[in-house]
């Protein structure tokens, strides 16, 4: 049961880009988990897939370096915010639909979150040298 007080009093994490310039603040509210597979996502991190964790934007504060971050994509829909200086993926902002998620990558968190990626989305387009050694459901395109 979440009670307003509850949710108002939801842990706070902090994380941040490689170079320390800029810092966030995201409640401990998150609302899913998923390791994605898909090819811009391997290719934006240089890593075999990117675990994101879904969050509502009013939940989610950039603390420090906001001016000096670059966006990559459709500044009206979905686009991902880098620092400006070492070039770090700070989050991605997912306009579609008429609703906005912010999709934060995991391993820029520096507070561990309670939530654990519960599923490996566009599993059909994973890099053939990577082998999934976990049991969470696979899926071979996005499924929510
Ligand atoms: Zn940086
Ligand atoms: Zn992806």
């Amino acid at each position: 049961m979440n009670t307003e007080t509850e949710n108002s009093a939801a842990r706070r994490l902090h994380g941040g880009c490689m170079c320390g310039a800029v810092t966030y603040e995201v409640a401990d509210r998150f609302l899913y988990a998923i390791n994605c597979h898909c090819s811009k996502c391997r290719r934006t991190t240089g890593s075999a897939f990117k675990p994101i964790a879904g969050i509502a934007p009013e939940d989610f504060g950039i603390t420090a370096g906001s001016d000096a971050m670059f966006r990559h994509g459709d500044p009206d829909g979905i686009h991902d915010m880098h620092c400006g200086t070492c070039g770090s993926l700070v989050y991605s902002w997912i306009a579609e639909n008429d609703t906005v998620k912010v999709h934060l990558p995991m391993g820029t968190l520096i507070d561990a979150p309670s939530i654990k990626p519960s599923m490996h989305i566009f599993v059909g387009s994973k890099a053939p040298w990577y082998e999934i050694l976990d049991n969470l459901p696979q899926f071979d395109e996005f499924s929510d």
